[in-house]
C-alpha cells in the first residue's frame, strides 16, 4: 500500500496516544529500524533515516533489530509462541524470573509477570493492599506518592500520577482519593533538605494508618516531568515506611536496566523497596511484558491470608516470546560494559547540549545517565519542534515544556552530537 492511503487509513481510524479522533496531526510512517535508525517510508524533511533519539518511549536500550534478540525471538517461536500460564509454565519465563531476582536488590525474591507497565503497577498497588487486608488491617488501602510522578494510564494509576499533568480534576469522583506529598526537590547532587524530610514525616505520620504504601520513581521523575532528585530521599522514604508501618515500592518501569548510570535507580541509594516494577527497557523494546517484584514478607501476607491467592491473572501472562527475549536482553546488557557505554552517552550528552545555553527560552539543561533534557520557560510547540529536530535527522517527542531524549545505549558519537545537536535546534523552534 503506498504511503498516502496508509496514512489516510491511519487518520480515520486508528487512534494514537493521547490524541483526538481523527487525528489532527501526520505521523511519520515507519517502514523498518536498524541499530539506532528508523527508515521511513516516504522522506521527511528530505530525510529517509531518522536517529532515534527516543529508544521507543525507554524501551529499545540494544537499538533494533539485533542479532542476538532477533535470534531469541525466532528459536522460542519455533517452540511456542504462547501458552496460558494458569496450570502450566515454561522454561522462558522461568530463566527470567531467575535472573531479574538475581539483578534486583536482594529482599526481591518472587515476580509476577504483567503485560505492560501500567498493569504492573495494578499489580504493585494491589500486592500491598491485599497484604495488609490479609493481616486485618483492611483500613491501610490508601497510597502516598509525591507530585510530580507518572505510573501508567489505567485508573489505578492514574490515581497516583501527578493530580495536575494527570488532569485529576477531570476523574473526580472516579480515581481512588490518594495522599500527596511535594514534589521533591530538584537536583541529583542537591542535599538534602531537612524542611523537605521533616513536611514527608509529618504526612506519612498523620496518614499512616490509612496508607497501604508509597509508590515513587526512583531519582528520575519521567513522563511527569523528567526530573531528577537526590537519592537521599529513597533512604528517607525507606526509614519512614519502616517507622510507620507502610509499603514502599519503586516504580523503575523508565529508570531499570542502566538508564540513570545505575542498573536500577534503587541501587543509586543503596535501598531495597519491598516491591518494585519494571517494564519497558525488560524485552529491549521488542515486546510488551513488565514485571511486579515483591519481597518474602509481602508474598507471605499475601498468601497467608483469608483471599490466599494474589487476585491477578492476565491471558497473556508470562508470553513466551517477550520472556524468552527479555532474558536474551538482560545478558546482552550485563555481557558488555554497559556502565561504560551509558557514561559515554552522558558525556556525549552534557557536550552536546552545552551549545543550547544561551537560546533564548532554554530554562535548563540537566544530564544524569543516559537521559538528557532541555527544560524551556514555555510549552513547546511540538509540531515545530519535531520538524526541526527531523530537519537535523533525528526523531524527538516532545512534551509540555520538554524537549528530551533517552537514546539506545548503541547510540554513537556522531549520532550524539546529532542528538545534541537536534535538541537545540528543536529549542529554537519550538
Ligand atoms: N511507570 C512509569 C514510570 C512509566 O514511565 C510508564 C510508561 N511511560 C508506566 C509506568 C506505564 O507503562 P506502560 O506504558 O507500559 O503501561
Amino acid at each position: 500500500m503506498d504511503t498516502r492511503a496508509l496514512l489516510d487509513l491511519d487518520r480515520r481510524h486508528v487512534w494514537h496516544p493521547y490524541s483526538p479522533m481523527p487525528g489532527t496531526t501526520t505521523p511519520y510512517v515507519v517502514e523498518s529500524a536498524s541499530g539506532a535508525r528508523l527508515r521511513l517510508a516516504a522522506p521527511v524533511a528530505g530525510r529517509h533515516e531518522l536517529i532515534d533519539g527516543m529508544s521507543s518511549w525507554w524501551a529499545a536500550i540494544h537499538g533494533y533489530r539485533h542479532p542476538a534478540l532477533d535470534r531469541a525471538v525466532r528459536d522460542q517461536l519455533e517452540r511456542m509462541s504462547h501458552v496460558m500460564f494458569g496450570g502450566l509454565t515454561h522454561e522462558a519465563a522461568i530463566r527470567l524470573v531467575a535472573k531479574l531476582v538475581e539483578i534486583t536488590p536482594g529482599p526481591l525474591e518472587h515476580v509476577f509477570l504483567a503485560d505492560s507497565g501500567s498493569v504492573a503497577v495494578e499489580v504493585a498497588l494491589k500486592m500491598c493492599v491485599q497484604y495488609w487486608q490479609s493481616l486485618g488491617r483492611s483500613r491501610k488501602c490508601r497510597v502516598l506518592t509525591w507530585r510530580g510522578g507518572y505510573h501508567g494510564d489505567t485508573l489505578h494509576p492514574m490515581s497516583v500520577c501527578d493530580p495536575k499533568s494527570g488532569m485529576h480534576r477531570l476523574w473526580l469522583g472516579v480515581l481512588p482519593e490518594q495522599v500527596f506529598a511535594e514534589e521533591p526537590p530538584a537536583g541529583f547532587d542537591a542535599p538534602l533538605d531537612e524542611d523537605y524530610a521533616s513536611s514527608l514525616e509529618a504526612l506519612m505520620e498523620r496518614c499512616a494508618g490509612n496508607l497501604a504504601a508509597v509508590i515513587v520513581e526512583p531519582v528520575v521523575q519521567g513522563a511527569g516531568g523528567m526530573r531528577f532528585h537526590s537519592p537521599a530521599y529513597l533512604r528517607l522514604l525507606r526509614t519512614l515506611c519502616d517507622r510507620y508501618e507502610v509499603l514502599l515500592i519503586f516504580d523503575e518501569i523508565a529508570t531499570g536496566f542502566g538508564r540513570t548510570g545505575e542498573l536500577f535507580a534503587a541501587d543509586h541509594a543503596g535501598v531495597s523497596p519491598d516491591v518494585m516494577c519494571v517494564g519497558k527497557a525488560l524485552t529491549g523494546g521488542y515486546l510488551t511484558m513488565a514485571a511486579t517484584l515483591c519481597t518474602g514478607t509481602v508474598a507471605a501476607g499475601i498468601s497467608g491470608g483469608e483471599a490466599s491467592v494474589l487476585a491477578h491473572g492476565p491471558t497473556f501472562m508470562g508470553n513466551p516470546l517477550a520472556a524468552a527475549v527479555a532474558h536474551a536482553s538482560i545478558e546482552l546488557l550485563l555481557g558488555q560494559d554497559w556502565q561504560a557505554e551509558v557514561k559515554r552517552i552522558e558525556s556525549g550528552l552534557r557536550k552536546g547540549l552545552a551549545q543550547a545555553a544561551g537560546v533564548p527560552g532554554v530554562r535548563d539543561i540537566r544530564v544524569l545517565g543516559a537521559i538528557g533534557v532541555l527544560q524551556l520557560d514555555h510549552m513547546v510547540d511540538t509540531a515545530a519542534a519535531t520538524e526541526a529536530s527531523a530537519l537535523q535527522g533525528v526523531w524527538l517527542r516532545p512534551f509540555r515544556d520538554l524537549i528530551y531524549t533517552m537514546p539506545p545505549y548503541v547510540t554513537g558519537a556522531r549520532d550524539l552530537a546529532r542528538i545534541g545537536a537536534a535538541m537545540t535546534a528543536a529549542a529554537v523552534a519550538g
